[in-house]
């Protein structure tokens, strides 16, 4: 079982992520164990203060390093045998992607950290943390939002949690290009058909049509992704008469 805990100021906040659809799922399995923590309680002052003006003055307030070594330390000295990824939230880290999603699955117990107002004393980024994530060129008011995604796209991947008909391995990304179009009943809405294809009942063909829709869509969409892209011969070959039609 993955074990996650959470460091926020704002426990409450994981309260819906947690307690609905794929994510409560997968704690009821026994695939995952959140755990969420308010690193104020860990505070040692009388008025359990986190945040204090950065020195050499400037607008903002820095969250100090005390509570936050402390409720990691705890953390993980209540799973001593493990050796946690700690996970700062942050817009300087190191850009999101599905490839970091599947390496983090792979782990046994996960600490997210997040932020709030300026930010961090940096000594929490020098020494206590192992990973620091952005989840986009953009910044938010705190790493909960941020948390809860990296959150949801490692649980999704963990075993068990998805059925076979939900399977994540032919989703965007995984396969290293974007997902084919979908289509469901009726064959007709409103004038607007499905894909003569699909109606066809030949899984050969509809195979193929899928990864050429794959392949098209990746090509217009996303074609950085392709260079990367392990493709088969055929795929290769699709490609180029991809290429070709959008000339
Ligand atoms: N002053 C910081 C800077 O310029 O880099 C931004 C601090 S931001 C207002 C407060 C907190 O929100 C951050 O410490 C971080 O935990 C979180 N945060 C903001 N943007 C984020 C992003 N793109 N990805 C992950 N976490 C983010």
């Amino acid at each position: 079982m993955m074990k996650i805990d959470v460091l926020t100021l704002f426990p409450e906040m994981f309260a819906g992520v947690f307690g609905h659809s794929i994510l409560k799922k997968a704690a009821e399995k026994g695939a995952v164990d959140y755990n969420v923590v308010n690193f104020r309680d860990y505070a040692d002052n009388k008025h359990q203060t986190v945040d204090d003006y950065p020195y050499g003055g400037g607008a903002g307030m820095v969250l100090k390093p005390q509570p936050i070594f402390d409720a990691a330390a705890d953390l993980k000295s209540k799973s001593p045998e493990s050796s946690p990824r700690i996970i700062l939230l942050c817009p300087q880290g190191e850009r999101y992607n599905q490839k970091k999603a599947e390496e983090l699955a792979d782990e046994e117990h996960l600490i997210f950290i997040c932020g709030h107002y300026e930010g961090y004393d940096e000594r929490i980024r020098k020494y206590l943390i192992t990973d620091e994530i952005s989840i986009g060129d953009y910044v938010l008011t705190g790493g909960e939002l941020g948390a809860m995604v990296v959150i949801d796209s490692v649980v999704r991947l963990l075993p068990g949690v998805l059925g076979s008909e939900e399977s994540h391995i032919q989703d965007s990304f995984s396969t290293g290009l974007l997902e084919h179009p979908h289509y469901t009943r009726p064959a007709e809405f409103r004038g607007m058909q499905v894909p003569e294809v699909l109606l066809s009942g030949n899984h050969r063909l509809i195979e193929e049509w899928r990864v050429k829709e794959s392949l098209r869509r990746t090509f217009t969409r996303r074609p950085d992704l392709l260079k990367d892209a392990d493709l088969s011969k055929d795929q290769e070959k699709w490609l180029a008469e991809i290429a070709k039609q959008q000339e």
